[in-house]
């Protein structure tokens, strides 16, 4: 895209956000007839960049170390075409004829994040002096009531719900990931009033861009509280895992103390209602035993670990080496940043300290890598699309400066301000400013700092929630203010993650 035609975009873009801007003032006046218009400008955006797409290159080859993630090439390339991986070896073999960027990077398969509540991720930490038994413990005392869930429906009550999440995925995309799970859900009867979701991550579970361009057409089912789910829905469920239409099924359970007897019981009522078949994963698994493991393993249940959210809830965490021991697939997910990390990164550079302190450790380095990348791209059936670097994925890649020898402990230790660029669907929407400029010069960048680097972000409009960055944060902390809290950052910075 250069000359004329970038010139032309880059109007286009200013102008897109400009209406939006006005359009979003307006609604403070509520009538009819002004969101009307509003919803009108910006019909009339999308159709104008519409017309001019695509707006990046449709083809690119990234050269840096490729950890695929099973393998490394030293001096590798990955070559990109409409979003798909089209070639992966040594640079000296790599596509001629296409536009070479030299990264100085590691290029890792994107982070996927399959326990998210990403709503709940603009609020600050939540910690109490206490050790909880279970989940269901904390979800009653009054102060997860003043800090957290009130201030939460009241934003949702207010109209912030597509904000929320905008936040969330900017915030999983600091932390390297390019899936997430646990995103808002199509909750409007008006289908384009769901739009907002559309644009920055893979939303596992209700839109992540595999099946068209359509909102809740996915093939995975996220439940928080399995144990509500009517019977009528469970046979469905069951049905639809039969029949292909549904393919994963990813379920909290046993969140408690490793002695918490009520937790520990959800595994028997789960097995009644015949849920221990392949496709199904359970996230936790804090209060289950060895002999649950093996039935996991035995009837190809994954299990997703999200060790810092246990620890700081009810001080310890799932039994993962028994897990492991009895041939558990697991993967590792941040739950949410209130009491779990603030992104995948975050939360891969806590276990590793965790798995550190083990004697002797559970995980070698590698195997920490590929919980966050292949193994939830199996546990989510997915692997045929996203995980790993291999012709023919879609590319969603993560770019890592190298800050150890060994490529895996690069990533293990990186800190986000050392994530140079992620790309979801071969478009880069977020990194170091130069490799974003270099890689999007006709594009409207929008500044971001984090932990003094110098940042850009991508966003393509959609419908429900601003283009604007900064007039999404500044909506955010104002209705958070009302509700005596404040907009929480998006990732704690170095030296200061594990408090
Ligand atoms: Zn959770």
């Amino acid at each position: 895209m250069e000359g004329n035609q970038g010139d032309q975009l880059r109007k286009g873009k200013f102008y897109c956000v400009a209406a939006e801007q006005k359009a979003y003032t307006l609604v403070g006046f509520r009538t009819e007839w002004k969101k009307m218009r509003m919803k009108y400008t910006l019909a009339v955006c999308m159709l104008v960049l519409s017309l001019f797409s695509p707006v990046v290159a449709q083809q690119i080859v990234l050269r840096g170390t490729v950890v695929t993630p099973d393998d490394v090439i030293q001096d590798g390339f990955v070559a990109i075409q409409q979003g798909k991986i089209v070639g992966v070896g040594p640079y000296a073999d790599r596509p001629r004829g296409m536009q070479a960027v030299a990264t100085h990077s590691i290029i890792y398969p994107g982070l996927i994040d399959l326990h998210d509540h990403i709503t709940w991720n603009l609020f600050p930490r939540w910690r109490e002096n206490v050790q909880f038994s279970t989940r269901y413990q904390w979800q009653q005392v009054t102060s997860y009531g003043i800090a957290l869930s009130t201030p939460h429906a009241q934003l949702f009550q207010d109209g912030f719900g597509c904000q929320s999440n905008r936040f969330g995925e900017v915030k999983a995309i600091v932390g390297g990931a390019t899936s997430v799970v646990g995103s808002l859900g199509p909750s409007k009867p008006d289908s384009s009033d769901n739009q907002c979701i559309m644009g920055l991550a893979r939303n596992l579970d209700f839109y992540s861009g595999f099946y068209g361009t359509t909102v809740n057409m996915e093939k995975l089912r996220y439940e928080v509280f399995p144990m509500q789910v009517s019977l009528e829905q469970v046979n469905q469920i069951k049905a639809d895992l039969n029949s292909g239409k549904l393919t994963s099924y990813i379920v909290h359970l046993a969140e408690g103390n490793t002695t918490d007897a009520n937790a520990a019981r959800e595994f028997n009522m789960f097995q009644a209602q015949g849920f221990l078949r392949p496709g199904v994963s359970i996230i936790h698994g804090v209060a289950l035993g060895r002999a649950q493991f093996r039935q996991l393993a035995t009837n190809s249940v994954g299990l997703i670990w999200s060790p810092r959210s246990n620890v700081e809830l009810y001080g310890v965490t799932t039994d993962v080496a028994a897990a492991k021991q009895e041939g558990v697939k697991i993967a590792i997910s941040p739950d949410w940043s209130p009491s779990g990390s603030d992104g995948l990164l975050q939360e891969l550079k806590y276990a590793a300290t965790w798995n550190a302190g083990q004697y002797p450790p559970v995980f070698g380095d590698a195997e920490l890598v590929k919980m966050a990348t292949s193994v939830p791209a199996e546990l989510a059936r997915l692997d045929d699309k996203i995980g790993s670097i291999k012709t023919g994925l879609y590319a969603d890649l993560l770019l890592v400066k190298q800050s150890d020898a060994n490529p895996y402990k690069t990533l293990l230790h990186a800190n986000p301000a050392e994530i140079r660029l992620v790309m979801i669907n071969g478009t880069p929407v977020y990194g170091d400013a130069d490799l974003m400029s270099a890689l999007r010069p006709s594009q409207q960048l929008q500044p971001v700092n984090i932990c003094g680097s110098a940042k850009s972000l991508f966003i393509e409009p959609v419908p429900g929630v601003p283009t604007l960055w900064s007039q999404v944060t500044e909506m955010l902390s104002a209705e958070l203010n009302r509700w005596g809290t404040s907009l929480s950052v998006l990732t704690q910075c170095e030296g200061t993650n594990l408090h």
